[in-house]
Order: structure tokens, then sequence, then C-alpha cells
């Protein structure tokens, strides 16, 4: 099914209709997939739309091009007003995916960094629930591991290293399972192919630490948390292959998935049929940042009015 993009897309410091924003086809960002991205929810209620945790996604994006060594002149300040203008143009009309990403129009037939400066695009797609909220998910493990920190950087949002989620999802589908659960090079179990993941066993909640080969989920931070404020204790230690087999509850975390629980993995049931109490918790905690009024936590919203 062809993705749908909003009409408007914010490109070389300006709007301009989506089907202009064009890269030349010998771009390094296209040859090499070198771009950076991030990607934020944004939610639309009572005439106005709620983006979520919008500086805390720029900062991960501008932390992802100081890893690469790439400049970028934007501050948060005229990125945000950029976004508002798009979101503004655009009117969406239900909850949709914001995705700014770095690119460059260098045509160096050769991959390495030549211009360090990178520019900032960004566009929206409409997005409702990527997974049903009520279906726990039938996971896999993936034959393709997670690359280590020593091959590729781990906390950037790197376009190329993204092929590794790309195999390892395609396959886990082509075989009839919803996503890929991946395993480090030492065989330990550290996220899901887009997804953060969160393991409860033997009533113990346990999470990679951010050191380990994952991404530092923006999502992540926010159920560990909900979880501080409600006084649960998390564990930070490696997760083997049986103890997500043999969980009580096994929860991915992202933008895109949102909270969700798996109800099976490899075929192997997860905990008991149905919904978790960790899982109900998180998922209704999340939900009430978005829709609670007053607002929970309104230093992670960026509120727009639609005129
Ligand atoms: N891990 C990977 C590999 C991802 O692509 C994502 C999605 N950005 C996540 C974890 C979750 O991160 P976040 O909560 O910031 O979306």
């Amino acid at each position: 099914m062809e993705q749908t993009i909003l009409p408007y897309c914010y490109f070389n410091k300006q709007i301009v209709p989506s089907e202009n924003a064009t890269l030349s086809i010998a771009s390094q960002s296209v040859q090499y997939g070198m771009t950076c991205f991030a990607g934020i929810r944004g939610y639309k209620r009572e005439g106005s739309i709620r983006i979520f945790r919008l500086e805390d996604h720029f900062n991960r994006l501008k932390n992802g091009a100081k890893i690469m060594g790439w400049k970028i002149e934007e501050s948060y300040t005229s990125f945000k007003s950029a976004i508002t203008e798009l979101v503004i143009k655009n009117r969406p009309d239900g909850d949709f995916y914001l995705r700014p990403f770095l690119y460059t129009t260098s045509k160096a037939v050769a991959p390495y960094f030549v211009d360090p400066h990178y520019q900032i695009g960004a566009y929206l797609a409409p997005l409702g629930h990527y997974f049903d909220p009520s279906q726990g998910l039938k996971l896999t493990f993936s034959s393709w591991r997670k690359f280590s920190d020593a091959s590729l950087p781990t906390k950037a949002k790197a376009g190329g290293c993204y092929i590794n989620s790309a195999l390892a999802t395609t396959d886990a589908k082509k075989a009839g399972f919803d996503e890929a659960l991946m395993l480090d090079q030492q065989g330990y179990v550290v996220e899901a192919s887009i997804a953060n993941i969160i393991v409860v066993y033997r009533d113990k909640i346990f999470i990679p630490s951010v050191g380990e080969a994952v991404l530092d989920g923006i999502t992540m931070r926010t159920m560990v948390q909900l979880l501080k404020e409600s006084g649960k204790e998390i564990l930070y230690q490696p997760i083997d292959r049986s103890m997500v087999y043999s969980a009580d509850e096994l929860l991915l975390t992202g933008t895109v998935v949102q909270v969700r629980f798996a109800d099976s993995v490899d075929h192997r049931p997860i905990g008991k049929p149905g919904r978790g109490p960790l899982a109900a918790f998180l998922q209704e905690k999340f939900a009430s940042l978005i829709d609670q009024k007053p607002l929970p936590k309104p230093e992670w919203i960026t509120e727009i009015e639609l005129p």
C-alpha cells in the first residue's frame, strides 16, 4: 500500500508543495543512506495539535548529527517555528507522524562526508494506530543481529542503519509475525526492529541499559519516568532469550508502536493471555499524557492552535 504524505513539507528552509521537494538521483543521502531522521507523533485534539516531546526529538536529531560530524545551523527556536508553520499549512485532519530529517545535496561518488553542512527537512504523514492496542503482538527473534556500536552508531537514527531493521522486519512479516526482536552481537536481547523493550520477569522490570546496542528511545525515557514516579524499581541488566520466552510480560515502546504488549514470541505464549498489569498501567498513563486536561506533563507537549 502506497503511503500518503500531507501536501506541504519543509525543504531548503521553506514550506513547499511536497511533490516539489526533490533530491538529486546522485545525492549521497540517496546513494549511501547518509541521513539522520526523527520520528515524532502529532495528535489532533479539539481543533488543536499536540506534538509529543518535540524538543527531545530535535535534540536527539542534533546529537545524531554530532556523532556523524555534521554541522546543523538550525536552532530549536527556528525549527519549532518552521514545524508550527508546516502543521498549520497542512491542517492535518487526524493524528499524524512528523518526520524531520537531515540530508546532503552532495553528489560525491564516494561514501564519505564530503560536505559537513547538512540541511533539515520535514514532512507529515497520516498515522493512526500502527498496531491494534487491544491485541497482543506475535513476535519472533530475527536471524539478523542488531549491529554493534563498534560498527555503526546506535544512538543516531541514521538512514543507512535502518537496513538492519528493514531486513529483520521483512523476514518477520513474511513469516507471519508482527515484529522482530533483535539479539546483539553477544546474543542478548536488546530491542525490537523499531522499538525498545521492557521485560517483566519474576515480578521484576528489566530494561536493557542505554550503553547497550539500543536507540535511546524517547518513549522509553517517558516510560522510565512514569515507572519511577510510581515508585516501581527498574533493573538495567542484560536480558537473554530464555528470559524473554519465560517472561510474565513483554512490552514494546516507541513513537510509531506507542506501548504494546507481546502475545507470543516464536509461538511461545508470553505470560497469561491478554494484557498484563504493567502494559495496562503504562498504556493508560501514556494515553493520559496526550488526552488528560489539564495536561499532566505540559512540558512534553507542543500545542499548536489551528486557526
Ligand atoms: N529502537 C529503534 C531501532 C527505533 O527505530 C525506535 C524508533 N525511533 C525506537 C527504538 C524507539 O524510539 P522512540 O521511542 O524515540 O521512538
